[in-house]
């Protein structure tokens, strides 16, 4: 049974400022969910937004009062071996709260599998790949910095990818920053940017022509989220990836972007998704 529902916020320094188009972060703000089982097990759940409701409709501080308030009272004597059927219910009761929703179906899905003895991957049908590459975003806004930070990557063998924020200074001024990069890293590395729906179209067609020039492979989210057509139109006039990631809220968008021809690669964030299923989904 489930007893209890705990959410903790938990402020995180940042290493640097993080630069995005929408906001600067020096802290990063966790959402922890802890899920307490009558039988003694507890489960983990984890939401963390970046840059806030900069960025989405959800803040920690929203997630947390949601939860405590709204969402935790629907759960809490439901059978935790059932997480499916709990989130059921939360779906039914609750509209939006993505983040919310995802921290909590991952908390009881930790605690099942805790229960069973089994990795959650086993949950969802057991692993796929063993290993995968991940992006290091860098985001000081300062080139030189920014090259530093890379080359370091490199150099300890950690990341070969790297993800520009830019969005926030002019297009030739974000230009410029991205090429430099991109000169100085070469052929070792693969560089991308988000530009997290800062451009206008017209905005985008210069930046993005320049940046395929100069081999970027990959831009995303380069117009505002509601305007698919006009991400589409991009996917269609520029050979380099065109990625939708604030466009896309789950299962339901990516039929409709898919459907349109809106971009050419998908971000599946599993919060922004609404969780693990929706994610997979
Ligand atoms: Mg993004």
């Amino acid at each position: 049974m489930i007893q209890y529902i705990e959410t903790f916020l938990l402020d995180v320094p940042t290493i640097r400022p993080h630069k995005l188009s929408v906001a600067t972060m020096n802290t990063q703000t966790l959402v922890l969910v802890r899920v307490r089982c009558a039988d003694g097990i507890q489960g983990w759940g984890e939401a963390t937004t970046i840059g806030g409701l900069a960025y989405g409709e959800e803040s920690p501080e929203s997630i947390k009062a949601n939860i405590d308030t709204h969402i935790a009272p629907l759960l809490v004597g439901m059978d935790a071996s059932q997480p499916a059927k709990a989130m059921a219910r939360v779906r039914k009761a609750i509209q939006g709260n993505r983040f919310a929703k995802c921290a909590l179906e991952t908390a009881l899905l930790d605690a099942h599998a805790r229960r069973l003895g089994v990795p959650l991957s086993d949950l969802l049908g057991g692993r796929v790949r063993d290993a995968l590459p991940v992006a290091w975003t860098l985001a000081s806004g300062d080139t030189a910095k920014d090259i530093a930070e890379a080359e370091h990557m490199l150099e300890i063998r950690r990341h070969r990818i790297f993800k520009l924020k830019i969005g926030l200074r002019s297009v030739d001024a974000d230009v410029a920053h991205v090429l430099a990069i991109k000169r100085a890293l070469g052929d070792r590395a693969s560089v991308r940017v988000d530009v997290n729906q800062a451009w206008s179209e017209a905005q985008a067609v210069r930046g993005i022509a320049q940046l395929e020039a100069g081999g970027v492979d990959l831009i995303e989210q380069p117009v505002k989220a509601h305007h698919t057509a006009m991400l589409g139109r991009l996917a269609r006039r520029f050979d380099v990836a065109i990625m939708a990631d604030e466009a896309l809220h789950g299962p339901v968008d990516a039929l409709a972007l898919a459907r349109s021809d809106a971009a050419d690669v998908y971000a599946v964030k599993i919060a922004q998704s609404g969780g693990l299923f929706a994610a997979l989904e």
